[in-house]
């Protein structure tokens, strides 16, 4: 067999060249411009690139050999993944290369601002000997609130307990036998606030996590705490912390991710009790060398016929089973996304049963896709097909699946049902020449999941529904469909409303404070 053939199209780090020079062939040209790369990436097997090289749909198309890309670090902004699936090729990269290196650096900070490193050492450059000046505290029994504790919220765990920090965490994601392992105390939002000496952000930025901290949140904190944001610009409101900082609220804060990068203009620039940096928390030598070997490490398992362990698309399976399986994959994504924004709190059971011709295939695949849209809203890095079972264990989630082969008239039924500790939702779907939600909690509808949603559990009595139309008509939300779904007159029910555009949080509220109903959940799909 001729040996494989891999191309090193950003430089990357010594040992992981000389790693795949073990299995391949490997031609180093760092310099390659886009066209080059058309014309020479018919010839290889694998490809890896850091940020610089675009590995675009053409570029795929172009590439009749290739297998794997392999992105050595953690984003794969610059590879087209939907392409690289239709043609069933791996990309795959490292995730845990930069944790320990991002949480060495918001320790760093935390440092910074306790013993207020940065002013002194400007000072101390500035001519001046100002000993008084820079009083400081000691990390020493002082509490950490750690909000997020993920890959890096946990290394920086491991690192503070020796600094001998009490830690308090919020994280709604967790398993709480996870973190109490860890010798932490899970707590909610606002007793972090309240009680922590230095808090830390560690959580993904997505729409629940945009402005986590903001004026309210300020005014919860010490008057002598620091705050410290490594994860992304926008989780910290940047107006609202100048507030905080100019009027006391807080002590101090320090920044390596901003909302605009740079921060040109900034008033936090002016201020003498905030530290710095410009987007480094992840720069370090050793997370460059870990990513190469990390994915060089990945491409040899292919190679070599393993299964690796950070495949961000799909895993190999012959294109017939993929084609008959394909709707259902759609579906079971959907599903996920519903479950994931319509179960509040941390799941921790899935049931899923396939009904009818499903029931013989090879379905594994669609608990997977379920679970990665379940999982990848609340996650920093897409979870993978591969990996979505391992981190919903690892994450407290017991997974089980069924088979059925009755299906109610329907040539195949997926039905998920999720728990979490606050409370259990259930939903039925199918494929009839588009995806179709069928039940909800056990209510018969028809809904094609797509667009905004929005769920409503009600008592069926005169007027509810019309009282529910007329406050999103207030807000001048447009209904588009609605569905319902009831067992007995009078008795439990539940609809669901299609409508043209989001709905604020504030709506869902007000819906919810209606009489006669139980619960409304706004999704988007
Ligand atoms: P991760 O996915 O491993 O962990 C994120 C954690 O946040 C999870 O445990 C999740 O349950 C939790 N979470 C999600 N939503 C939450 C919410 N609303 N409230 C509380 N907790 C919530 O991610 P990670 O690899 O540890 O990365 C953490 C952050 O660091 C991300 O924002 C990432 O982009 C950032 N990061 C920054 C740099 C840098 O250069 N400064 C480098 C790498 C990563």
């Amino acid at each position: 067999m001729s040996r494989m053939k891999v191309l090193i199209a950003d430089s990357i780090n010594e040992k992981g060249i000389s790693e795949l020079e073990e299995v391949a062939e490997v031609v180093v040209n760092t310099t390659i411009t886009p066209d080059e790369l058309l014309d020479a990436i018919k010839d290889f097997d694998a490809i890896v690139v850091r940020s610089r090289t675009k590995v675009t749909r053409e570029v795929i198309e172009a590439a009749p050999r290739l297998k794997i890309i392999a992105r050595a670090g953690v984003g794969v902004d610059n590879v087209d993944v939907k392409a690289a699936t239709e043609r069933g090729i791996m990309v795959i990269n490292a995730p845990e290369s930069t944790s320990i290196t991002v949480a060495e650096h918001s320790i760093g900070l935390m440092l910074a601002l306790a013993r207020k490193i940065s002013i002194a050492d400007r000072s101390v450059k500035e001519g001046k000997w100002e000993k008084n000046r820079f009083m400081g505290i000691e990390l020493n029994g002082k509490t950490l609130g750690i909000i997020g504790m993920g890959r890096i919220g946990s290394q920086v765990v491991v690192r503070t307990k020796a600094f001998g920090m009490d830690i308090l965490v919020y994280d709604p994601y967790i398993s709480r036998e996870a973190a109490e392992e860890m010798g932490v105390t899970v707590t909610d939002l606002e007793t972090l606030l309240r009680e922590s000496d230095i808090v830390t952000i560690h959580v993904p930025l997505t729409p629940e996590t945009r402005h986590l901290i903001s004026d309210d949140e300020f005014k919860l904190m010490k008057e002598t705490a620091f705050i410290v944001n490594c994860a992304r610009g926008g989780i910290i409101d940047e107006d609202a912390l100048y507030r905080a900082l100019k009027d006391g609220e807080i002590a101090g804060a320090a920044l390596d991710v901003f909302e605009e990068e740079p921060p040109e203009g900034s008033p936090l620039l002016e201020l003498e009790n905030v530290v710095l940096t410009p987007h480094i928390g992840a720069s370090t030598a050793e997370a460059q060398r870990d990513a190469a070997i990390i994915v060089a490490n990945e491409i040899k398992t292919v190679f070599q016929g393993g299964a690796p362990r950070n495949v961000l698309n799909m895993p190999v399976m012959d294109s017939e089973t993929y084609k008959s399986l394909k709707p259902y994959i759609e579906l079971a994504e959907k599903m996920g996304a519903i479950i994931a924004q319509a179960l509040p709190g941390n799941i921790e059971k899935l049931d899923v049963t396939y009904c009818g011709e499903l029931a013989e295939m090879q379905f594994d695949i669609l608990t997977r896709t379920m679970l990665q849209a379940i999982l990848n809203p609340i996650l920093t890095e897409p979870v993978n097909l591969i990996n979505a079972p391992t981190i919903a264990k690892k994450r407290g989630i017991m997974v089980t699946e069924a088979r059925r082969s009755e299906s109610d008239g329907y040539r195949s039924i997926i039905i998920a049902t999720a728990a979490s500790d606050k409370g259990e939702f259930s939903v039925e779907a199918t494929h009839i020449k588009e995806p179709t939600i069928i039940g909800i909690n056990g209510y018969r509808v028809d809904v094609k999941p797509e667009g905004t949603m929005i769920i409503a559990r009600y008592r069926d009595l005169p007027g509810t529904i019309g009282a529910i139309g007329t406050k999103l008509g207030q807000h001048g939300i447009n209904i588009a469909t609605m569905q319902v779904g009831r067992k007995e007159i009078g008795g439990e029910a539940v609809m669901v409303l299609k409508v043209d555009q989001s709905v604020p949080a504030e709506v869902i509220e007000e819906v919810k404070k209606l009489e006669n109903v139980d619960d409304a959940v706004a999704i988007e799909i």
